[in-house]
């Protein structure tokens, strides 16, 4: 292959076949594999230790082998591989953008596909995950919404994502090595498939195993999950995961994010920012992210900066501004740069920090809102699209 070419295609395809049935401690919390090994036949006095030994093994050395994990005595590692699974997502395909974003297609039960994508940047490395195949909600301007098919993930096959991916990174610590402080991927971000928040519990689990001391050991300030608006959940949010919260915002009234983000219906604005208010004291954390896609001629008016401004006041914030990534279909354009530059300017000028999010991995459709498994064939025709979006 030449040297300009931007795409590798790889075909590299990691063979995860596990055995029907049997269960899969990854993605169990430490107390439902405790009751797992008792039920398997550990005696209940060892089950904590045990658990602390498996974890080890699983989340911060990386390993899939029951043989492997040499403080365990044979016959117990016989029993594990005989009642157990070590088994992560298969992935399928592998895509290195000419910017270096590495997007993962992965294979899940009953053969749906998600995707992942991996943005290296100079102080950090982030992976954006998915919670759900496809997204029941359908905001008017993102292609997964677009999907027909919907399933949540399981917490196993969430953090499976993170694995895969240090997998690829070869980011598992190797024993006796010094100690790397300098992560590959030292950020999670739910923004790929999916509304994480419809799929509270299986995302609360997973993210809690990434925290784990004792494993992958992500600080909660280095989550972010990103959700359009799911008031209830925001406070469980805040009390069970701790995480970072970045919210899809785009719009600055009720009748324009009707249309866009058509969850304003249930919960609107007023709603929505009393919800944002307690979010950063009940979760301890700095700041609340806006997220706001920047849509040529709909929400993208001087008027329209002035008013983010005044609706967010008082919340500690950041406003992170999406260039409109374009997919097939859309029934949408990207504003100008100039445009967002002046809006940008504004925000800026009220005091918050507004970056323009550098869209990545274009060339391989990983940028934000582009992702949709080419699998999922079934979608919605062009005129149900613009019907949705109310135009
Ligand atoms: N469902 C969650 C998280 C996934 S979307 C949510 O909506 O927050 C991650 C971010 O990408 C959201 O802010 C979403 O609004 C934005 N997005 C979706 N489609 C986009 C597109 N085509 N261009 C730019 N950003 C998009
Ligand atoms: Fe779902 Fe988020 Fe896309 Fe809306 S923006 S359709 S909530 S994934």
């Amino acid at each position: 292959m030449d040297a300009q070419t931007p795409i590798t295609q790889d075909l590299l395809t990691i063979p995860r076949k596990m055995p029907e049935g049997l269960p899969n401690l990854v993605g169990m919390t430490r107390d439902v594999m405790r009751d797992a090994l008792i039920a398997a036949g550990t005696p209940e006095k060892q089950a904590k230790m045990r658990v602390g030994q498996i974890w080890q093994w699983i989340y911060h050395w990386g390993v899939r082998d029951f043989a492997t994990m040499t403080n365990l005595a044979k016959d117990y590692r016989a029993m594990l591989a005989e009642n157990f699974v070590v088994a992560v997502p298969e992935v399928v395909t592998r895509q290195v953008s000419g910017d270096g974003t590495r997007k993962y297609l992965v294979r899940i039960a009953g053969g749906h596909e998600v995707e992942v994508v991996y943005i290296p940047e100079t102080d950090r490395g982030t992976l954006c995950i998915s919670s759900q195949v496809g997204c029941t909600l359908t905001c008017s301007f993102c292609h997964t919404g677009t999907q027909k098919l919907v399933r949540n993930l399981t917490a196993s096959e969430i953090i499976g994502q993170v694995m895969v991916a240090r997998d690829d990174l070869g980011e598992w610590p190797v024993p006796g090595a010094p100690k790397d402080e300098t992560r590959l991927l030292s950020n999670i971000v739910l923004m790929g498939m999916g509304e994480p928040l419809y799929n509270f519990e299986n995302v609360r689990d997973a993210m809690k195993i990434a925290m784990d001391p004792d494993g992958i050991q992500l600080s909660r300030r280095r989550i972010t999950l990103s959700t359009s608006g799911v008031v209830p959940e925001i406070a469980r949010t805040a009390q069970e995961i701790g995480c970072q919260l970045a919210i899809s915002f785009h719009a600055t009234t009720d009748e324009v994010r009707d249309k866009l983000v058509p969850i304003n219906k249930r919960w609107p604005l007023a709603v929505l920012l009393d919800a944002l208010r307690s979010y950063p004291k009940v979760s301890n954390s700095e700041r609340i992210t806006f997220e706001y896609v920047m849509l040529d001629g709909v929400n993208d008016t001087d008027a329209d900066a002035r008013r983010l401004v005044k609706l967010i006041d008082g919340i500690p914030a950041k406003i992170n501004l999406i260039p409109f990534n374009e997919w097939p279909g859309a029934p949408y354009k990207r504003s100008s740069n100039n445009r967002i530059r002046a809006f940008a300017d504004i925000i800026y000028k009220a005091g918050y920090a507004s970056p323009i999010r550098t869209p990545r991995g274009e060339d391989i459709m990983a940028a934000c809102g582009q992702l949709k498994s080419a699998t999922e064939r079934a979608r919605k025709s062009k005129a149900q699209i613009a019907q949705d979006a109310g135009l």
